[in-house]
């Protein structure tokens, strides 16, 4: 995964910095369902014009200027590298489809020290293994009735917030979004094409339903990340922002939070809306204890390294085994 795309999975996982509600100003919370369209394929979209571009803009400049997104370098660098307009080789682009596509939370079972260990992976960081090859030529037919359209995946923009916007999806109080054939756990792609649509709703960013009266995620967080005076989570304290970097954790973090190999699913595993999609898991092969041991250890044995990385090789965290080692070992030795 390049950089780019790591920002664009952090950002449609936990994207706090995607998260635009309008608590004053006498704009209370509307909650309606969502609008998206659905494909032969299964996912869900929507469609937007290029122009909404300076409009995300001024949501997010709202944002930061309400002080509601956190300092945290990392998330201020993402924010600071969204798109305000076509990239120069995309000004051919006329309007974005917004797309869901469902995905799953990973479990692989890792042998050590005579026990297997049962480890999740949360959504979203994964390859879809194939499912959705297709997916280009599938909008082109179905969604833009042109095969000859031009088509690409888009510029890094705020999905989620473009997603709540358009009508794909809703708020939840983690700041995920929602959408509910497949709860929060799922991917946004967005693409560019040169087609251009009627004009489609804008509307302001909805909360998921069951939020009212639930503190499930806020009581789940052990980083306080979810507070009662701001919707916007603080991601500067989010589990993620750590566990998919290299660097050390931080000390003020509890070690023994950890709860997946990568990413973290303590705000979204309790989720009432979440409830029907727990049982369809994304099983891979065991990791067998000669593996682990080398996960661990960092050494490098070249027969073992091909075998895991044709396991969980998906998952996307092979490459770099510093990584995926730091994280086992807080799994593993807690
Ligand atoms: S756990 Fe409750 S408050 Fe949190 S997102 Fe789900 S429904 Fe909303
Ligand atoms: S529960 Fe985990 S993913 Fe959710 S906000 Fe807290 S640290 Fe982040």
């Amino acid at each position: 995964m390049n950089s780019r795309e790591s920002r664009r999975t952090f950002l449609k996982q936990f994207g706090a910095v995607g998260a635009v509600l309008y608590l004053g100003s006498g704009m209370g919370l509307a909650r309606t369902a969502p609008h998206h369209r659905i494909t032969e394929m299964g996912f869900r979209y929507t469609i937007s014009s290029v122009d909404c571009l300076p409009k995300l803009k001024a949501d997010m400049d709202r944002l930061l200027e309400q002080n509601k997104v956190t300092k945290h370098a990392t998330i201020r660098e993402y924010v600071g590298a969204f798109a305000t307009e076509l990239p120069e080789e995309q000004l051919w682009g006329k309007s974005f489809i917004n797309v869901a596509i469902p995905n799953k939370i990973v479990q692989v079972d890792f042998h050590h020290k005579g026990e297997k260990k049962r480890v999740k992976v949360a959504p979203g960081y994964t390859s879809s293994g194939g499912r959705w090859d297709g997916i280009l030529d599938h909008i082109k037919e179905h969604i833009i009735g042109d095969k000859e359209a031009k088509l690409e995946y888009g510029p890094f923009i705020p999905q989620k917030l473009l997603a709540a916007r358009s009508g794909l999806g809703v708020y939840g109080r983690n700041n995920v979004i929602f959408i509910p054939e497949f709860g929060s756990y799922h991917a946004l792609l967005t693409y560019v094409t040169d087609h251009e649509f009627e004009p489609q709703p804008w509307r302001n960013p909805q909360m998921l339903r069951e939020c009212e009266g639930c503190n499930i995620c806020y009581e789940s967080c052990p980083n306080k990340c979810i507070t009662p005076e701001n919707f916007v989570i603080d991601a500067g304290r989010c589990v993620t922002l750590y566990n998919e970097e290299n660097e050390d954790m931080p000390e003020w973090m509890d070690p023994t939070i950890h709860n997946a190999l990568v990413g973290c699913l303590l705000c979204t595993i309790k989720c009432p809306a979440n409830a029907h999609r727990l049982a369809d898991l994304d099983i891979m092969d065991d990791i067998t204890e000669a593996e682990t041991d080398m996960i661990l250890s960092g050494e490098q044995n070249e027969e073992l390294k091909a075998s895991i990385v044709e396991k969980i090789g998906r998952i996307g965290l092979t490459a770099d085994f510093t990584h995926l080692s730091r994280n086992l070992r807080l799994l593993l030795e807690r």
